[in-house]
């Protein structure tokens, strides 16, 4: 990893430490289209390589855009691909990487979990430009099927960057929603790490350092986008939160989340905010010092108050920040009740069949998932 502003200049110095020079620049039409992905682009070139762009990702990064990916990749002389952007062309480059390895005809869907999506054709490098999924230093890559509108995740080594490039003053144009939206991400990613049934150590200590630094910084990102000290805290407690999750796992939040993001096409932050209080609720008990130590990682609890209290101060903070950050209810995004309604059972199903809801402190089953949709859309 290299950490730090200004740190995407040494790209290309990176891409040499591991012997590659054939580039392939997975990115977004914004990029393109801002001048962006330039930041990338200049100094792969300035040391004389030639990298080519595909920048056919879209938000939420589906299964036929992989495809389409694929083409480009074995069509040409590729040695690495470079993931430039937020989750969603990050999330692109490591599937791309992953398909490409399978024999041809394979989609997909073949490496959803519980499948092992262990092997990639070639390394990735990863250069986040939002704070963030983390996914510069995950082992996960989250891919919608256009056939049956879920969102699926799909994990292991294939996916795990070869190298990642964290530079915060690649996020000083991102917009205030979207960077209340990542940033609501990155602190689920640490609040949920910390709590799971699959917590340990080595996550926890990671976990815990994004959740101090995303708790001091993140409404000050979004009012002040230029604030370098809060951005660059913003982007280092993204990839650590990363880390945290990618070695224990995420869990109710984001299985509930996915399924809203597929169907209704809500951005993945987003909606992981409209489900966060709630959830955190439904969980309190079941691992309240854990939430109580995560509310003094964020700074709304002290030594001083009880795990009750700092368990409820918590909830308080996490409903504060929704009123902060303007995250509207489902119904307030302009999601229809009727198709909400509908689509609950579908959506109970894909959220228990990630695999993420079994790691919850309360580990719910259906019929509490449509409840807690129930609850959220208010
Ligand atoms: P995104 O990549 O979809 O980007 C959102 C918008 O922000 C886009 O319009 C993009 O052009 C814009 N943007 C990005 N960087 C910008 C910048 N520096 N300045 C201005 N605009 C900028 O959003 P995201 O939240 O970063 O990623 C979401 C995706 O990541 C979802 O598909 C989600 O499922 C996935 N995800 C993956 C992991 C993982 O471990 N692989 C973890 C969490 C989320």
């Amino acid at each position: 990893m290299r950490i730090g502003g200004g740190s995407v200049s040494g790209v290309a110095e990176v891409l040499a430490q591991f012997g590659l020079s054939r580039p392939l620049v997975v990115t977004d039409p914004w990029m393109v289209s801002s001048g962006t992905v330039d930041r990338c682009l200049e100094p792969l070139r300035a040391a004389g390589l030639r990298a080519e762009v595909f920048s056919d990702t879209v938000p939420d990064p589906t299964d036929t855009v992989i495809e389409a990916g694929v083409a480009v990749l074995k069509g040409g002389d590729f040695d690495c691909l470079v993931g430039f952007g937020g989750g969603s062309p990050m999330d692109t480059a490591k599937a791309m990487a992953i398909l490409a390895a399978a024999p041809p005809g394979t989609k997909m869907r073949a490496f959803k979990v519980p499948a092992h999506a262990d092997r990639a054709l070639v390394p990735v490098v990863c250069v986040p430009t939002t704070a963030g999924t983390g996914s510069e230093a995950t082992r996960f890559t989250v891919i919608t099927d256009t056939e049956t509108d879920e969102k699926m995740l799909i994990a292991g080594l294939g996916a795990l960057p070869l190298a990642a490039v964290v530079d915060h003053e690649l996020t000083f144009s991102v917009p205030p929603r979207t960077t209340a939206d990542t940033g609501i991400d990155s602190l689920t990613h640490a609040l949920e790490a910390y709590v799971s049934r699959r917590a340990n150590p080595h996550a926890d200590s990671l976990a815990l350092s994004a959740m101090r630094l995303i708790g001091a910084n993140l409404r000050t990102a979004h009012r002040e986008p230029r604030n370098a000290a809060a951005r660059e805290a913003m982007m280092l407690g993204a990839t650590q939160a990363g880390l945290a999750f990618s070695n224990s796992s995420v869990a109710l939040v984001h299985g509930m989340s996915r399924p809203i993001g597929a169907h209704f096409h809500v951005p993945h932050g987003l909606s992981n905010a409209m489900l966060l209080p709630a959830v955190t609720e439904f969980g309190l008990n079941d691992a309240l010092r854990r939430y109580a130590e995560a509310a003094r990682a964020v700074g709304v609890a002290g030594r001083e108050d009880a795990d009750q209290v700092a368990g409820a101060k918590l909830l308080e903070e996490l409903r504060a920040l929704n009123r902060d950050l303007a995250v509207p209810t489902p119904r307030g995004y302009g999601i229809d009740p009727d198709a909400w309604e509908r689509l609950l059972p579908t959506m109970a199903a894909q959220a228990l069949a990630s695999g993420s809801p079994a790691n919850n402190p309360r580990v719910p089953d259906e019929a509490e998932i449509v409840s807690l949709y129930r609850t959220v859309f208010a």
